[in-house]
C-alpha cells in the first residue's frame, strides 16, 4: 500500500509542475518531489533480520497471553474442584507448549527460541501446584515420560497427548526426564497430579470482546484479554464461563446468565481473586455499548445495568461471609435462584 501511494504522489506532483507555475514554485515542487524518485530500499538480508525480530515479539506475546490465562484458569479449576462433580481430572498445574500448537507462521520463531528442541516445554508453572513443588521450572522440556523417550519418529502432538497428558489426567504419578536450558545433564523427577475441573481453555485471536463455554471447554478472545484491566477481572470472566459448564447454563436465558454471574463471583473469591473488580469491567463495557444498559436487556443478554447492581450485592454478600469466616458457598442452587 505504501509503495503504491508514493508513486501516485509523484505522478500528481509532476502534473502540477508542468502547469506553468512560477519558476520558483516549480523548482520548489520539484525539490519536494525529489526524494520520492528513489523509494527507500530494503535489502532482503535486512528484511529477514527484521522479520525474525518481529516474529520473536509475536511469539513473546502469544506466550505471555497463554501464561496469564493458564495461571488464572488453573487457580479457578483447582479452588472450585468440589463444584465440578464428575468433570474432574488430574493436573500438574502447568502450561505446556510445543511448536505444533502455535499458528504455522510462528513455529519457526518458536523453534529458534527453544534452541530447536523438539519436545513439549513448560511455559508456565502455577505457584503452589504439584509441578512447582516437584521443582519443575519454566523452560524445562520433557524428553522422557515413565521410561518412554521421545524420538524423531514420534509425532510430537500424538506423543504429548498419549505419553505425557494421559497418565497425568488419570491422576497417576509420572516420572519425567527434563532438559533444562543451561544445564548439561538431564534432570529426572517424579510428580503426582492434583485434582482440577476437567475443562479445556482456548485463546482465540478474535478482536471481539467475548468469551464462551460449550460444556467441555471455555474460550476467550484476544479482544477480551486486551479489554480486561487485571487478573481479578479475568478470573471472573473465566469463572462465569466455568459456571456455564458446571451447571449446564447454556441457552437458559436471563436466569442462566444471572446465576452464572452470581456463582462466578463465588468461584472468583474462592480462587483468591477480588469479585468487586468485575464491576469496573461491566461499567466500562456499558459505556462502550449503551444499548446494553436498557433495563429490558437485549436478545440473550440481560441488562448490563441490572447485572452491575446484582454483582455489587453479591460482592457484598461474599465480603460479609469473609468477615465472619463463613465458607464461600453460594446461598442457593439454580432451582431456588431469583
Ligand atoms: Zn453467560
Amino acid at each position: 500500500m505504501i509503495h503504491k501511494h508514493s508513486w501516485k504522489g509523484l505522478d500528481n506532483c509532476m502534473k502540477m509542475c508542468y502547469r506553468g507555475f512560477s519558476l520558483f514554485i516549480a523548482l520548489f515542487l520539484l525539490a519536494a518531489c525529489a526524494p520520492a524518485l528513489e523509494p527507500p530500499e530494503v535489502l532482503d538480508a535486512e528484511a529477514k533480520v527484521e522479520s525474525e525480530k518481529l516474529q520473536d515479539r509475536a511469539v513473546d506475546l502469544q506466550i505471555r497471553r497463554l501464561q496469564r490465562v493458564v495461571d488464572v484458569w488453573t487457580r479457578l479449576k483447582r479452588a472450585n474442584v468440589s463444584f465440578c462433580g464428575k468433570d474432574v481430572h488430574g493436573s500438574l498445574n502447568v502450561g505446556i507448549l510445543h511448536a505444533e500448537m502455535l499458528p504455522e507462521s510462528l513455529r519457526g520463531a518458536y523453534r529458534r527460541r527453544t534452541g530447536h528442541i523438539r519436545a513439549p516445554q513448560f511455559i508456565h508453572v502455577v505457584g503452589g501446584g504439584p509441578a512447582a513443588k516437584a521443582g519443575i521450572q519454566v523452560g524445562d522440556s520433557v524428553i522422557q515420560v515413565n521410561g518412554d523417550t521421545l524420538t524423531k519418529r514420534d509425532e510430537l502432538s500424538e506423543w504429548t497427548d498419549d505419553t505425557l497428558y494421559r497418565p497425568i489426567q488419570r491422576g497417576q504419578m509420572v516420572q519425567l526426564v527434563l532438559n533444562r536450558p543451561d544445564v548439561t545433564t538431564p534432570i529426572t523427577l517424579s510428580v503426582t497430579p492434583t485434582k482440577a475441573c476437567n475443562y479445556g481453555i482456548f485463546v482465540m485471536s478474535d478482536d471481539l470482546i467475548n468469551a464462551y463455554a460449550d460444556g467441555k471447554r471455555v474460550s476467550i478472545t484476544a479482544g477480551m484479554l486486551r479489554f480486561l484491566k487485571n487478573d481479578d477481572q479475568l478470573a471472573w470472566i473465566l469463572a462465569h464461563e466455568l459456571a456455564h459448564n458446571v451447571y449446564g447454563l447454556n441457552n437458559m436465558g436471563f436466569k442462566g446468565e444471572y446465576y452464572a454471574d452470581y456463582v462466578a463471583s463465588y468461584f472468583t473469591a474462592r480462587a483468591g481473586y477480588d469479585p468487586v473488580e468485575i464491576i469496573d469491567f461491566w461499567e466500562r463495557l456499558g459505556a462502550e455499548d449503551p444499548e446494553g444498559l436498557r433495563l429490558e436487556g437485549r436478545e440473550v443478554h440481560p441488562s448490563t445495568t441490572i447485572r452491575i447492581m446484582k454483582l455489587r450485592r453479591t460482592a457484598q454478600e461474599i465480603a460479609d461471609k469473609k468477615v465472619v469466616g463463613t465458607p464461600l458457598q453460594p446461598n442457593t442452587g439454580l432451582e431456588n435462584f431469583k
